[in-house]
């Protein structure tokens, strides 16, 4: 039972959390999870609690099931109401002490019901879920989110980009140095490997790397990431927004994951040499499995309305259904093994995605869609070459090449079509997320693009 294994963890870490918690005169903690608004919600407690919490879990409401974007409610047959009881279990070995935050510690929990059980809605749960029985077949995954945000000069509700430099240029890194500086700094000390920090293109954004990472932790990681980067950008006067837009025009911002998978410790994308597209078969059946559940997965990875404004041509979003080999218009960006590039850092990058977005639903997704199609022997079509927004539409039906959902009402509709990601769902999580997508698709229904940012711009 998954509540009794984490807690008998908890339990074994207790003596070393114990000693972080002191040693880092920890005062209080945040308990966070992600919802179907792609929300992190939370409950803090002071660390004097921490060790009942870790055993016994700390109490919230279900309601956040039904929760929306704009913090209104909806309901389905198995979420919302003021009804109900769920204890929110910490995992300890993901505990973090916050450096953007002194005094404060950060871990992510898991929900259950009171008899114990799991919560059926439990994202986390759902992708270790999904994980564990990949798992079970000797297959094992690494990822990791790659995480864009716009940086606004002010506090105010406009967005203004707090640095003039031009996209990917010096001046951009001159006028923000010590701010990059202590995101490093705190990134380091929370022990978070980071890869890189680099201006992006689109005004005030910035964009970070964090190192791949057993599945569920990358999620994790996504979360906490944006949370530290949030406070470090308060502390230096600025507002930040990892919304899929933050102006109708122009680009957004991405949350692209990177998958790899190790099939009994094999790299599964790295070369080879004389099979077709010189890779395994097991790399070509997810390929081709990803390119079939694409659009389902888009409502778990690009799950805003918003999403849509950001998953266009010629934004380097991913907006088409294809692979391509360091192909940036395409949904599926191949990173072959090359001299450079280690056959463990082959690897496949999931472009469409977003940071509106739960995590673990995107990871799970993944997940899912490995398990059911790694061993189906698939070929994908041609890995498309070009930015598939010049083609023709006869040359794009020739090669198959389709545009991905533009909305989200496609992209639930997709999901719930999806029996993969339904049966991996299972019926009360679909069910739960579908009401909550289609009660924010009612509520930005006649909103235009503009009053759609507006709405989600600090949201997210
Ligand atoms: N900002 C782009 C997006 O919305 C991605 C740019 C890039 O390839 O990193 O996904
Ligand atoms: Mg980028």
């Amino acid at each position: 039972m998954r509540f009794l294994e984490l807690q008998e963890q908890n339990d074994d870490l207790w003596e070393h959390v114990h000693s972080l918690i002191i040693g880092s005169s920890i005062k209080a903690v945040i308990l966070a999870y992600s919802d179907n608004a792609g929300i992190s919600r939370v409950k803090t407690i002071p660390a004097q609690r921490l060790r009942s919490a870790a055993r016994f879990g700390v109490g919230m409401s279900p309601v956040f099931d039904a929760f929306l974007f704009n913090d209104s409610i909806t309901s389905s047959e198995f979420s919302g109401g003021p009804m109900g009881e769920l204890r929110l279990l910490p995992d300890l070995s993901e505990l973090k002490v916050l450096e953007s935050s002194p005094g404060w510690a950060f871990v992510p929990v898991e929900r259950f019901k009171q008899n114990l059980e799991s919560h059926p809605l439990c994202h986390r749960q759902f992708a270790r879920r999904v994980y564990n029985s990949l798992c079970e077949d000797g297959v094992t995954s690494k990822m990791a989110f790659e995480i864009e945000w716009s940086v606004s000069d002010d506090l105010e509700d406009e967005f203004t980009p707090a640095c003039s430099g031009p996209a990917y240029s010096l001046d951009r890194v001159g006028e923000l140095d010590e701010y990059v500086l202590d995101i490093y700094n705190a990134l380091e000390v929370q022990q978070v490997g980071v890869e890189q920090i680099h201006p992006e293109y689109a005004p005030g954004q910035l964009e970070i790397s964090i190192e791949a990472t057993d599945p569920i932790r990358a999620a994790d990681l996504s979360v906490l990431v944006k949370h530290t980067i949030k406070t470090v950008s308060k502390r230096h006067g600025l507002r930040v927004s990892f919304a899929p837009v933050v102006t109708e025009d122009g680009v957004g911002n991405g949350g692209h994951l990177h998958v790899s998978l190790q099939d009994n410790g094999d790299p599964i994308f790295r070369s080879f040499p004389g099979e077709p597209y010189d890779m395994s078969s097991k790399a070509r059946s997810l390929i081709a499995g990803l390119i079939q559940e694409l659009p389902a997965l888009c409502a778990l990875g690009a799950s805003s309305p918003a999403s849509y404004l950001r998953l266009v041509p010629h934004h380097w979003a991913g907006a088409f259904r294809c692979w391509g080999i360091d192909n940036r218009e395409a949904a599926l960006r191949f990173v072959k093994e090359t001299k450079l590039v280690s056959r463990d850092g082959a690897n496949l990058e999931i472009k469409p995605f977003d940071l509106s977005s739960s995590p673990y639903l995107a990871v799970g997704g993944v997940l899912a869609v490995a398990r059911a199609y790694l061993n189906r022997g698939l070929f994908p079509p041609e890995p498309v070459v070009n930015d598939p927004g010049t083609f023709d539409e006869l040359k794009r039906k020739d090669l198959g090449v389709e545009q991905l959902p533009t909305s989200l009402e496609e992209a639930v509709a997709a999901i719930v079509n999806s029996d993969v990601l339904k049966s991996a769902l299972g019926e009360e999580l679909l069910t739960a997320f579908v009401a909550v997508k289609e009660a924010e698709i009612e509520l930005t229904r006649t909103m235009d693009a503009k009053e759609i940012v507006t709405a989600t711009r600090w949201r997210y």
